[in-house]
């Protein structure tokens, strides 16, 4: 037998875009940023002269199939 549940929900509101534009240019630059060190800081075109930051994100660059070794 079914039960109907009544749930309620608030209402919703809108939030501006201009609220909303920093924020997400903000989260847009670290994930470029975080895409630019799991798969592509290696090599030539290395910002760090170390090798650190490649073996930290290593798993995380074959999991996302960047070219590696
Ligand atoms: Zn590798």
């Amino acid at each position: 037998m079914a039960h109907a549940i009544a749930v309620s929900f608030p209402e919703s509101s809108s939030i501006p875009i201009r609220d909303i534009l920093p924020w997400a240019a903000l989260v847009g630059v670290l994930a470029v940023i975080l895409v630019y060190f799991a798969g592509v800081e290696q090599g030539a075109l290395s910002l760090l002269s170390n090798q650190y930051v490649h073996e930290f994100v290593h798993e995380a660059r074959h999991l996302a199939g960047f070219p590696c070794h």
